[in-house]
Parts: structure tokens; sequence; C-alpha cells
């Protein structure tokens, strides 16, 4: 039986066949430009062996000018082409294809230096980029041209060129950016010749028999987007051009709308795409928060591509594929799309990695191999530290007892996937249960777990987690109206219809947005889209309504305190930050630092802000104040003189998340 048949279809291009209907999309992994070229071989080989149907890198600059930052790697000399040799051997020995991605960043290219059409700053970049005058137009184009030719010198099997996203491409195409009144700028079809020259010139310079991709901006997302017929027009021109595959883009980098974070609605704008099948004759791929092979197989069967890009999930699982043409879509490790490990390392300058999976991009150095001394080894606490640890252990083939106070694994993850717009923690809790289950760990739920227990055992590993932090504000726990983000996110108390959210740090976004959310808009796509205005591209340019965001009114009155006097939510994720920040501004939540507490009363909370006294009227008052580690079974053993590994949130409470916790626990285990 085929599972997936869509999915795993072949595809046929003529001269080449893809041996199925996936496309890795591209992510800079950042190893590149460390010069660590057997990492990169070894990072894309893994996905090559997991049966990806066609694997696009990361972007390549083209010349030092576009490059998304100054050092950004490119295929420049004949040292660069011979490393990329690498990369195309390894992927071709394990059955695989690749494309290069020729990104050129134009105005969002992090450096002084930066080229555009029109010099003309964006709102995500600190510097002003030149305007390119025609002898500049034309060597961009004669570089991509150069840059496709040693990438098939270099062994690849093709191209992508970035179009979308905003990048130089999608900057000549617009009057957003392009203000230009010579035969670059003006018409459309003006503004349409770099793109057509540049994929002409490629093509020449690559020949027949070779992938070349055009990513297109579908759906541009920000003020004086194209139309829909102008993106029509353009995907024709590209076809006739030479292209041979259109991938989907979505979504300027400066667009205020979400378009890949945990909060969108899965597959969210394949109906983009849907709209451009049967006006050009080559395959669409179509792209954006599909993570499962089930909704990939949905997409292909509703007709709403010939192709389906999923970059995330290929550093989540990279046996994505491999798992789900063998019908276990259960095993694969679940992208939850919370850009923490990747693009917020990106943007950081740090390697990608990914939370689920931290050998992603670390596949030469983090490996699980077999033991050759199997130990018993007792894992306390089963969220993520303990979970990972317990997991790796395993695999490698230790003898793993893994216990937990709790009745169900997952530990805070079991917290987070209550709020809305985090649904993608049911599945990587989901994950997690069946990675155990199908394991020889022997589980031990609802333990207390004291030090005798632990006798006997080879290694002990805690991970008991963290504790709330009890801020000890005067009269607190005097008239009821006090409760900790446990007793909300576990439903165990509910707020009334005025709230006060103590502490502004991951939780306390988190509960503000549960406290003003009725219905979670992730899980109802004409909703959220609503929410953010985000329309029909026929009927509006870029695909933004007139109207703006609509958000459903806020479900009750929330005000959000901090004590530091900076930005609430400033510490959020470098790539997610905005997007809480926003949602709770289109849910009136009033956002206040420069705070202290001086007390509780029935009436609510008595804050002093600016030297004044203030109430703030409230039914109810919910402590998100931080956590401290919970270390007394660690403490016990200490003293009885028993060694042991602590790891997670029981070992540094500050700045605690899965993706740390998840690192911790597989490095320890892989370690013992
Ligand atoms: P946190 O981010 O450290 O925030 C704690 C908050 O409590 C801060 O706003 C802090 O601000 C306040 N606070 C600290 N001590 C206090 C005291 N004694 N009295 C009153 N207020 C106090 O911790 P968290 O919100 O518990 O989150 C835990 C971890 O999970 C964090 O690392 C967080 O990033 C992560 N997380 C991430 C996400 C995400 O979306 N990526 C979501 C949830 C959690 P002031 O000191 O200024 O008052
Ligand atoms: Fe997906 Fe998060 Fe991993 Fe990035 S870090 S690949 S978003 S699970």
């Amino acid at each position: 039986m085929t599972h997936y048949p869509h999915l795993m279809a072949p595809l046929d291009l003529g001269f080449t066949t893809l041996r199925n209907r996936t496309l890795m999309g591209s992510m800079h992994t950042g190893l590149e430009e460390r010069g660590d070229w057997d990492a990169v071989a070894a990072f894309y080989a893994a996905r090559a062996k997991g049966g990806a149907g066609l694997i696009v890198t990361g972007g390549m600059a083209p010349n030092v000018e576009g490059g998304v930052y100054p050092g950004a790697a490119g295929l420049f000399t004949d040292q660069d082409i011979a490393n990329h040799r690498k990369v195309t051997d390894r992927v071709h020995a394990e059955g695989g294809k690749i494309a290069m991605q020729i990104l050129n960043a134009g105005r969002y290219a992090y450096g002084p230096n930066c080229i555009a059409p029109s010099a003309i700053k964006s709102p995500i970049s600190p510097f002003k980029p030149t305007e390119l005058d025609a002898a500049g137009i034309e060597k961009q184009i004669a570089d991509y041209a150069t840059a496709a030719a040693r990438a098939k010198e270099a062994g690849y099997d093709g191209v992508e060129i970035m179009g979308s996203e905003g990048y130089l491409i999608n900057q000549f195409l617009v009057t957003h950016t392009n203000r230009r009144d010579d035969s670059w700028g003006g018409s459309y079809e003006n503004r349409m010749r770099f793109a057509i020259e540049v994929v002409k010139r490629c093509r020449s310079a690559v020949g027949s028999d070779f992938i070349l991709i055009y990513r297109i901006s579908m759906i541009d997302l920000i003020p004086n987007g194209s139309t829909w017929d102008e993106v029509v027009q353009l995907a024709k021109e590209v076809e006739k051009a030479g292209a041979t595959i259109l991938n989907t883009g979505i979504g300027w980098h400066e667009a205020r709308v979400p378009t890949i974070a945990t909060s969108v609605p899965r597959a969210a704008f394949t109906d983009v795409t849907k709209r451009m099948m049967g006006e050009v004759s080559i395959p669409v791929i179509t792209s954006n928060r599909i993570n499962h092979p089930q909704v990939a197989e949905e997409v292909l069967s509703e007709g709403c591509a010939d192709m389906v890009s999923m970059a995330r999930p290929f550093l989540a699982d990279p046996d994505f594929v491999a798992k789900a043409s063998a019908g276990k879509p259960q095993e694969i490790a679940p992208c939850i799309a919370c850009n923490q490990a990747c693009l917020d390392h990106t943007f950081s300058g740090k390697l990608t990695s990914c939370l689920v999976n931290p050998r992603a991009c670390h596949e030469t150095e983090l490996n699980y191999t077999p033991t050759e001394t199997p130990k018993s080894i007792a894992v306390v606490g089963a969220g993520p530290a303990g979970l990972m640890a317990a997991l790796v252990a395993d695999q490698r083939g230790h003898k793993v007892t893994l216990f937990d106070k709790s009745e169900e694994l997952g530990g805070q993850l079991n917290m987070a996937k209550q709020v809305p717009g985090k649904e993608e923690f049911f599945g990587l809790v989901d994950w997690f249960k069946t990675s155990i289950a199908s394991s020889d760990i022997t589980v031990r739920l609802d333990t207390e777990v004291t030090p005798d227990m632990l006798d006997g055992f080879d290694e002990v590993i805690l991970a008991t987690g963290v504790t709330p932090r009890d801020p000890e504000i005067p009269g607190q726990e005097d008239h009821g109206n006090v409760v900790t983000y446990i007793d909300v996110l576990r439903g165990m108390r509910t707020a009334g219809p005025r709230a006060v959210v103590i502490g502004a740090g991951g939780i306390g976004f988190d509960v503000a947005e549960y406290l003003t959310t009725a219905i979670s808009p992730t899980l109802n796509l004409t909703e959220w889209k609503e929410e953010w205005g985000i329309t029909d591209p026929v009927q509006d340019r870029g695909g933004l309504s007139p109207k703006g965001p609509q958000p459903e009114p806020p479900a009750r009155q929330v005000t959000l305190l901090q004590r530091k006097s900076e930005k609430p939510g400033k510490r959020l994720g470098k790539t997610t930050g905005w997007i809480h920040r926003a949602t709770l501004q289109m849910k009136a939540v009033k956002m206040m630092g420069g705070v202290s507490y001086d007390r509780i009363t029935p009436e609510g909370l008595w804050i002093t802000k600016d030297n004044e006294l203030q109430l703030i009227e409230a039914d109810t008052i919910v402590l998100c104040t931080g956590q401290l580690s919970e270390r007394s079974l660690a403490d016990a053993l200490e003293t009885a003189g028993k060694s042991c590994h602590v790891i997670g949130g029981a070992d540094v409470a500050a700045e605690l998340d899965a993706k740390r916790a998840i690192d911790q626990g597989a490095r320890l285990a892989a370690s013992l």
C-alpha cells in the first residue's frame, strides 16, 4: 500500500524525475559561513537519505553586495566550487537531488554596501541602499547568471532564483521599493524586466537540462504590493524565460502579518498557490506551515499545487519522507513552528538548529552512538529535558527508568499547548508519548521519587523542573483573588472579567493571550485571516485588507505589568516577539513597565508608577513572576553523598525554555 499517494508520486520534469513531491525549502544554516563543509554536506546528506524529493540550499550570494550580511557564503572562487562539490556528491550518493538558491538580498542586505532599485531604506534594516545605475543593474543580472553556471559546475541539479520575500528581485517588482523612471521602473512591464532578465540569463548560462526554480511572491502582504494579475503575468513570463518550476513565496520580511509562526494555521496560504494552478504549465509548489504528511497530502489531492515545500520540518526530522512513506507519521519529530532554534538563531548570527532535534546542523558532533557499556539510568522528571534524555539514552542501549510525580508525560509542555496559537505543542507531547511507548524505557508516573529509590542505578539524571517564583506582594494570600499561571493554564481556576497579569515574560504574554482569547483563531483560517487583515489578493493589492486587522473583541480586560521600565515583551523571541506584542495590542491589553507592586486588596492591585500610587481594579490577579529551580531531590541526594546530573530548569531556571531543556537532555544522554 502506498501511503500518501499524491505526496509520494514521482514528478517527471522531462529531463529528470524527482522521486516524490516534497521540496526541502531553503533555510540558512550558518554552517557555510563557518567554513565547515563536512558539516554542511552531512546536514544535507541526512535529508537526502531521509527521502526529500528535492533539496534547496540556503541562499547563496551572487556577489558581495547582495549577501544577506557581510561574509555571507556564495560561489565566488574555485575553492567555493570544491566546497559545494562535497555537498552535491554526498547528496547524490544518498540518492537525492539538490538545487542551490541564489539570493540577492538587495536592501535587506545587512551591510553598508547594499544596493536596490531605489534608495529606500527598509524598516527592518539600519542601512540605506545605494540606487543601482544601468551598469549596476547589468552587473547584478550577470552575477546571477555566473552563480547559476558555477552551481552547475559544483554539481548541483538546479538553482532556485529567490524572487520573493522582499529581496532584490521583489524590490524591483513593486512601487513600494521601485521609484525608478528608466526602463527598469514605472510600468509593470519595466518593473518586471529585472526578474525576467535574471531568469533568461540564468537559463542560457546553464543550458536546458538543469532545474531552474523561480520563487515568486504570490502575496506580498505589504502596502502597494503586486496585484494578482501582475503576479500571474510575471509567472507566465518567468515560464517563457525558462523556469522549470514555480515555487511560492508568502509575504515580505517586513510584512506585519505572521506567515510561518506557530500561530499561523496549517497550510494557511495554499489557496493562493491554488489560484496559480492552470495559469502556467510548469509545476507549481506551495509552501508555509505544512508540517505533517497528511496536511501535505490533502494540499496536493485538493489540487492546490503539484509539489509541497517544507523547510523547518526537515530540520526537526531528516527522515520525514521515509517515515511518511513507511506509514509511520506518528514517528516524525514535529516542527512546532516556534522559530526558537532556527530563525531566531539565524537572525542572531548563531548556528541554526532545531528545538525538537538538537542534532540539526550538528550532525558531525552530536551523535547518539550505541553504547558499549550499557548502564541502568534513572531519569526523574518527564518534561522536555527528562524525556529527551531518556529517549537518547534508550536509543543508545542504556536501560532507562523514567519517573514523574504527575500522571502524564510532558511537564510544562502540557501548559504551553493550552495557549491559543500554540496548538502545535499537542503534537510535540504526542510525539514524545509515542516515542516513549515504542522504546524500552520503563515509565513510572504518579511517583514521588525519594533518594533511596535511586539506589542501584548507575546514573541518575534529575530533570525535576521549576516552581513558580513567589513575588510576596502584601495581601497576596488574603482575598482569594490571586492565582498562579499554573492554576490558569491547567484550568484549575478561571479568571474574572478584569484581570491583572504580574510579570511580562514569555509566560505572562502567554497567559494574557489565553485570558483575552475565547477561541483560538489558529483553529479557524477565515477568522485568523480577518484578525490579521489578510484578504484574497484578487480583491486587494498585496492581499492586505483596506480595513486592516479585524480582531475578535477581547474575552476580558487585561493589564500586563512588569517592574523593568523597558518595553514589555522586548526579550521575547527575535522573530516572533512582535507577533505576541501585536496580538495583545489587538486585544487591547494594557501593557505597563516601570511599576512596583504595593499591595493586593479585594478591589485589585495597588501599584506605584512614576512615584504615583494607583489602583488597577481587578477581579483576578495572575502571578507570572518567573521560576525557581526545583532542586529538593538534588539537594537531598547531595546531602546523602550521591552523585547525579541535573538538567533543564532544575539546573538553571532563568531563561529556561524547551529548546535549552531538550538540547541539554540530548547532550547529556549522548555522553553517558
Ligand atoms: P521570565 O521570562 O523570566 O519572566 C518573568 C517575569 O516576572 C518578568 O517579566 C519579570 O519582570 C517578573 N519578575 C521576576 N521576578 C519578580 C518578582 N520577584 N516580583 C515580581 N515580578 C518579577 O519567565 P517566565 O515568563 O516564567 O518564562 C520562563 C521561560 O520560558 C522564559 O525563558 C521564557 O522566555 C520562556 N517562555 C518562552 C515563551 C516563548 O514564546 N518563546 C513562552 C513562554 C515561556 P520584572 O523583573 O521586570 O518585573
Ligand atoms: Fe521547527 Fe522550532 Fe525546530 Fe525551527 S526550532 S525547525 S520552528 S521546531
